[in-house]
């Protein structure tokens, strides 16, 4: 049987959720809508939530609403799935790219310090893994530059930062998840954006659907009727469906079970793989109780595509997050061929994810590391 890197899991409890969904007046964006992120914003403890079709739309969204346009830089990392630095490239603002920590694999907040120039005006840290990044360096930092922060969170729901979740914005403007069936709960497709600013709150309700508004004290012209809405910006249908939002709703109460058995496997990866002297495992930072969406080893230079193909060979789903953003083709034609973050190269050429997700048995688990052993033993 072939072991991925990560599932999604689905209870009956979900799929009962959906029927339910299906059977209900509204199935698109409706109450169902507002119950799920209202559900969201309390866990996180954050004051508002609003559902987008993707975390892809989720960041959009978020450049959007701090008003990202053309001439406007952003600070973001390269060991990132490509959305983070495209939804930058979406409004037509520049990504800068700052490189990482050497140790904890998340951007490093001196090189962002550095990176900021009279035309930065937001930075958006990603939770690589699940690992909390420094966020209260990077909001120190964001304040004394005036920058918007806006937190990528699709690999952090349920991670916690000097005692706070994730998506609570104590150290951020903005925070985006993905509800991908990649991610630690799923929606099938789906975003979320949460914040406690009343303005961007409403900025991006009105950007997911259309950029328009029945809003009374909104409207420009009064006159029309009672039927009338206006469009009052270019916003696109990012809406997530009240169907997908009741399988949100239903997930999120599993959510901490589902972080806290990622948690378990990574202590048992740690322990089961910590005497191998060539590879190198995770490092938790202080303040931070990763959500572990990925469990990323790095493995001696040169060996990572025997290793991989192999582990692929014995039915053992590895894989490599992530190209650095730039590296992609669209990227390197667009302007971003001389950039170069060291570090995060370097990291690329020798990072492994290997299997972790909920339902993964101990002897799947087993599997993985005698596997693992063996291979990495055969190179010495
Ligand atoms: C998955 C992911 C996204 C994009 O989310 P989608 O829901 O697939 O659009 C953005 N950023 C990071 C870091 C991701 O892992």
């Amino acid at each position: 049987m072939f072991i991925p890197y990560a599932k999604h899991y689905i209870d009956q409890d979900d799929i009962d959720a959906v029927v339910k969904a299906l059977q209900a007046d509204h199935i698109a964006a409706g109450p169902g809508m507002e119950e799920f992120e209202k559900d969201f914003a309390e866990y996180v403890g954050a004051k508002y939530a609003v559902a987008l079709s993707s975390g892809t739309a989720a960041l959009h969204a978020c450049c959007y609403a701090v008003q990202i346009q053309g001439g406007d830089e952003v600070i973001t990392t390269p060991m990132t799935f490509v959305s983070t630095a495209s939804s930058i490239l979406f409004c037509k603002g520049t990504a800068v790219f700052a490189d990482i920590d050497g140790k904890t694999y998340n951007i490093d907040p001196a090189d962002i310090e550095r990176k900021i120039s009279s035309n930065t005006k937001a930075v958006i840290p990603v939770h690589y893994t699940g690992q909390p990044c420094e966020m209260e360096r990077i909001f120190e930092i964001a304040k004394k530059y005036g920058l918007y922060v806006i937190e990528d969170a699709a690999h952090a729901h349920g991670a916690e930062y000097n005692g706070s979740r994730i998506g609570s914005c104590r150290y951020s403007d903005l925070t985006a998840f993905s509800f991908h069936p990649s991610k630690i709960m799923t929606t099938c497709e789906g975003g979320m954006v949460t914040t406690n600013s009343e303005e961007l709150y409403q900025r991006i309700r009105m950007f997911r659907a259309y950029c328009s508004t029945r809003e009374p004290k909104l409207l420009t012209d009064k006159e029309e009727g009672p039927w009338h809405y206006e469009v009052q910006g270019l916003g696109y249908n990012y809406r997530l469906s009240d169907v997908m939002c009741a399988l949100g709703k239903s997930q999120l109460k599993k959510l901490d079970s589902f972080v806290a058995y990622r948690r378990k496997i990574a202590q048992r990866y740690d322990q089961q793989l910590q005497d191998l002297k060539n590879i190198i495992l995770p490092y938790q930072a202080a303040g931070c109780n990763s959500s572990w969406h990925l469990y990323v080893i790095r493995v001696e230079h040169g060996h990572r595509r025997e290793i991989y193909t192999k582990m692929r060979e014995k039915n053992i789903g590895v894989d490599v997050h992530y190209l650095p953003a730039y590296k992609h083709p669209y990227f390197q034609e667009n302007g971003y061929r001389n950039v170069c973050c060291p570090v995060a190269e370097a990291l690329y050429d020798e990072v492994l994810s290997i299997p972790i997700y909920y339902g993964l048995t101990e002897g799947q688990q087993d599997y993985v590391v005698e596997t693992l052993r063996e291979l990495i033993k055969g190179n010495r």
